[in-house]
């Protein structure tokens, strides 16, 4: 197949009626002058074979993507601007007697996107224009913050999961296997299986509950064991559903000497929220309670230029599931701005991303991580006259610690949480700390001696010295700067709606977010080139007049 040429000059016709129409620009033709075609076809040549119906200019499609968010449109109203509006035509580079093409053209290439793995194209291509430019630089400010988006699904609780497991698994099975199914299930399965679990009156009593999962959960073994069976259709258990119900049958039940038994939180615990399936509609999405925020869903991290001389631009984002911890994201958004030659000097972020790890791990990419870091919550830390970590002597060499008594500890320890972080566990002798005169300002303990956890030697000098540089003048004034991220999450829920996916599964929900953001980047050039001022942290009147410290 030949992908067809998108024009890269804007037919006279057009000119001269969009700037009759616009005599003073508009957005989408401000940044046409200034940023030319913004996407070339050769950019996505590698998504498109050879062969087959001919599709429309993917420069083209990717652009309308774009412009489509940038202004809330569904695809068919998109298709019509493309064929009925002067000032998109201007942008597209289009005649004027173009019928432009099917809006379902827009929905094939964001699923090319999402099925070639090209979702973070839209942005990255975008960016490297304006790196061309000098509107995004490298080694400058950057500030990242996160936010929760809900998935597409309902929340269901265990009984609630388990039955619509087994009734989508069911569905997708009469739809392909109907003559097979008949022949494998019981009458009552249509009763209990055909209509949602939602429309069911579950049983209130905690014990009528657990039996239903237990009925369930055999009904399901009992499918299982058919799809699996020799006599059954090869390819009956490679259908999605079934592979979700087999994931949450192990997550849920166990069994032992043949009996089916619900994992509780006594025996057989359900596995880690990362881990654990809460909708058979949406499998990847995950269960977080952060602070006061309980969602089912995904996380999205966004990552913006704050230099004062240009235009603030997204230059990153990242969509996870909902369990995954902000820290886990920086050493993953630190390589993707080196591949893209985007990585700052500075880093401005909150405490939810910034611990000993982050900080030595950003090192190895010269990037210098600007924010606050978890104070130490130990009662000793916060009584003046207790021993803290910090009244003890680290010698890191002969592997020891001193406690203010001068007593050294008898054991050390190295290991890793169940969170995969290093730490180092120190012990002081026993005998020494029982007969301790001032015992009580060191441990609470009343029959064990004092012990230390603490982070190895790079990361333990990291932690003290970033607690250490908090408490400056010089850092206040840095970390101003990252507030602004938190307007760049505000533009992006309350016009583009980010907290709220459209779409199953991670890929597409992250489609979504690039396409966001190289919308929001669209909408901010053009906002620099008519000059208009960046937008202040919004302050209330009465917090305006706090004294400043
Ligand atoms: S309790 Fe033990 S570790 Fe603490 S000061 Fe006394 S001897 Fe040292």
């Amino acid at each position: 197949m030949l992908i067809p040429k998108k024009p890269n000059q804007i037919p006279d016709e057009t000119k001269r009626v969009a700037r009759t129409a616009f005599p003073k620009g508009n957005m989408y033709m401000d940044l046409r002058d200034e940023l030319g075609a913004i996407y070339e076809d050769e950019q996505f040549a590698h998504m498109f074979v050879w062969r087959g119906r001919p599709a429309e200019s993917p420069g083209l499609l990717a652009l309308v993507t774009v412009m489509q968010f940038a202004e809330g449109l569904t695809d068919r109203q998109a298709a019509e601007a493309v064929r009925s509006r002067i000032d998109w035509k201007y942008a597209l580079g289009l005649e004027l007697t173009d019928t432009g093409f099917a809006h379902s053209a827009l929905s094939e290439f964001r699923d090319r996107l999402v099925d070639g793995g090209e979702e973070a194209h839209l942005l990255d291509e975008m960016l490297a224009q304006l790196q061309e430019r000098g509107w995004v630089k490298a080694r400058g400010k950057q500030r990242t913050d996160s936010t929760h988006v809900l998935a597409i699904i309902r929340s269901l609780n265990r009984v609630e999961l388990v039955g619509e497991t087994m009734r989508r698994a069911l569905n997708d099975l009469a739809s392909v296997a109907p003559d097979w199914l008949v022949s494998q299930v019981d009458g009552d399965w249509f009763g209990l299986y055909g209509p949602r679990f939602e429309a069911y009156r579950l049983p209130k009593e905690k014990a009528e509950r657990e039996a239903l999962m237990l009925r369930i959960g055999q009904d399901g073994m009992r499918l299982l064991r058919a799809v699996y069976d020799e006599t059954a259709p090869d390819w009956l258990w490679e259908i999605p559903s079934v592979q979700i119900l087999r994931q949450v049958w192990v997550q849920q039940y166990y069994e032992e000497e043949e009996k089916l038994y619900l994992r509780t939180k006594k025996a057989y615990r359900l596995p880690p929220s990362r881990r654990l399936i809460v909708s058979p509609y949406d499998p990847e999405a995950r269960h977080r309670l952060k602070r006061s925020t309980d969602w089912v869903g995904y996380s999205v991290h966004l990552t913006e230029t704050c230099d004062e001389e240009a235009p603030n631009l997204i230059t990153h984002v990242t969509t996870t599931p909902a369990s995954t911890g902000d820290t886990q994201m920086v050493s993953h958004i630190h390589q993707e701005l080196a591949a893209k030659e985007l990585l700052p000097t500075e880093h401005l972020v909150d405490t939810s991303y910034h611990d000993a790890q982050t900080i030595v791990d950003s090192r190895a990419h010269q990037v210098e991580m600007v924010g606050p870091v978890m104070s130490n919550n130990s009662w000793q830390s916060k009584d003046e006259e207790a021993y803290d970590l910090s009244c003890f002597f680290i010698d890191w060499d002969t592997k020891t610690a001193t406690c203010p008594n001068g007593k050294q500890s008898i054991s050390w320890k190295p290991h890793k949480t169940r969170f995969g972080s290093d730490m180092i566990a120190v012990s002081f002798s026993r005998t020494d700390c029982l007969s301790c005169p001032t015992r009580e300002r060191c441990t609470k303990a009343k029959t064990t001696a004092r012990g230390l956890t603490f982070r190895p030697k790079e990361q333990y000098l990291a932690l003290e010295a970033a607690r250490h540089y908090q408490k400056s003048d010089e850092f206040k004034e840095r970390y101003k700067v990252r507030a602004g991220i938190e307007g760049a999450i505000s533009q992006a829920v309350r016009a583009f709606n980010l907290r709220r996916t459209r779409y199953i599964g991670e890929a597409k929900t992250h489609l979504r977010h690039i396409i966001i953001a190289a919308a929001m980047n669209l909408t901010r050039i053009a906002a620099w080139l008519r000059r208009v001022p960046k937008a202040q942290t919004r302050q209330s009147r009465f917090a305006a007049l706090a004294p400043v410290n």
